[in-house]
């Protein structure tokens, strides 16, 4: 429960009209990201660098969508639905739900259909076939060094599609939850379903959540509700400010706050119907470049983005 409501979500809030979670769909988020990623990357004021790593992404979104409706993953049983329940912990969290092998076999598929795109970079190709390749060992340390974010043994070349064979095992567990196993957690920065830091957030227009904002998770596209003018990292409301680029668009910003001096981007719908917090995070990157002058550090990092500590 949020500690602080602003005018007129107090009613709300007692009609239990606030969707407390958005579960992703079965089918079509990864490919509304591809959607959105080319979009980006065909608007003028990116540079060609990022364009190409943008084209990249929506290849690699386009084969998430592709393997998604391929899956059929293990889902909580009564015993560990009603031990998240009791613990309000969340039902698949990341780093400790058993996951199954089958998500290697993701990563192989996917590394296989996004080198067959026709438009990606040669320079891919190399990680690409190195993702197919590898001894299983070396993807499940991998896979463990993402999910618990180990800087140290992230190989950072092949992470993207590494982890994006994580996100579309965790989309395909989280679209199979109903939103009543989903319990609401003490700590409400990470996904209440896979307790995963959000990646941006997104106030949304659609009828059952208009004007509302929702944190969405960097591993399984779970969104949570989060009352705006309020930090996603430590919760605090005071000194919370809202940055744009000059002349830039105006669905997406970044967040910060004073407290703890992180930031997170927020993205408008209003704005921009299409706005997608992975993509439009990605694509951004100009912000990330003015909010560190500021001197604010971004919250978390973007799953398809992995750089140097
Ligand atoms: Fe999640
Ligand atoms: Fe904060």
């Amino acid at each position: 429960m949020p500690r602080i409501l602003e005018p007129g979500q107090i009613e709300a809030l007692a009609q239990g009209a606030i969707q407390r979670i958005r579960l992703p769909e079965r089918a079509g988020p990864f490919a509304a990201r591809a959607r959105r990623l080319r979009q980006l990357a065909g608007a003028g004021a990116i540079g060609q660098s990022i364009g190409d790593y943008l084209q990249l992404m929506a290849a690699v979104a386009d084969a998430q969508e592709g393997t998604l409706t391929t899956l059929d993953p293990r889902l909580p049983d009564v015993a560990e639905l009603a031990r998240s329940r009791t613990h309000r912990m969340p039902p698949i969290e990341a780093r400790s739900w058993p996951r199954e092998p089958a998500w290697r076999a993701l990563a192989a598929q996917l590394a296989e259909r996004v080198a067959a795109a026709a438009d990606i970079p040669e320079s891919a190709r190399k990680e690409l076939a190195q993702v197919r390749n590898l001894p299983p060992e070396w993807l499940e340390a991998q896979a463990d060094a993402l999910l618990s974010d180990r800087r140290g043994e992230i190989e950072l070349a092949v992470a993207p599609f590494v982890m994006a064979a994580l996100q579309t095992y965790w989309a395909g567990l989280a679209s199979r939850l109903s939103e009543e196993v989903v319990p609401a957690l003490e700590v409400p920065g990470v996904c209440p379903a896979c307790g995963t830091l959000p990646v941006a957030s997104v106030v949304r227009v659609d009828r059952r959540s208009q004007g509302y904002r929702y944190l969405h998770c960097a591993l399984c596209a779970t969104e949570w509700h989060l009352v705006r003018v309020t930090c996603s990292h430590c919760q605090g409301t005071e000194g919370i400010a809202q940055h744009s680029i000059e002349g830039g668009p105006e669905a997406i910003r970044a967040e910060s706050c004073d407290q703890c001096h992180t930031y997170r981007k927020i993205l408008y719908q209003e704005n921009d119907v299409s706005v997608e917090p992975v993509a439009d995070d990605l694509a951004s990157l100009a912000l990330d470049l003015l909010m560190g002058e500021a001197g604010y550090h971004r919250g978390s990092s973007n799953p398809l983005l992995w750089q140097q500590p």
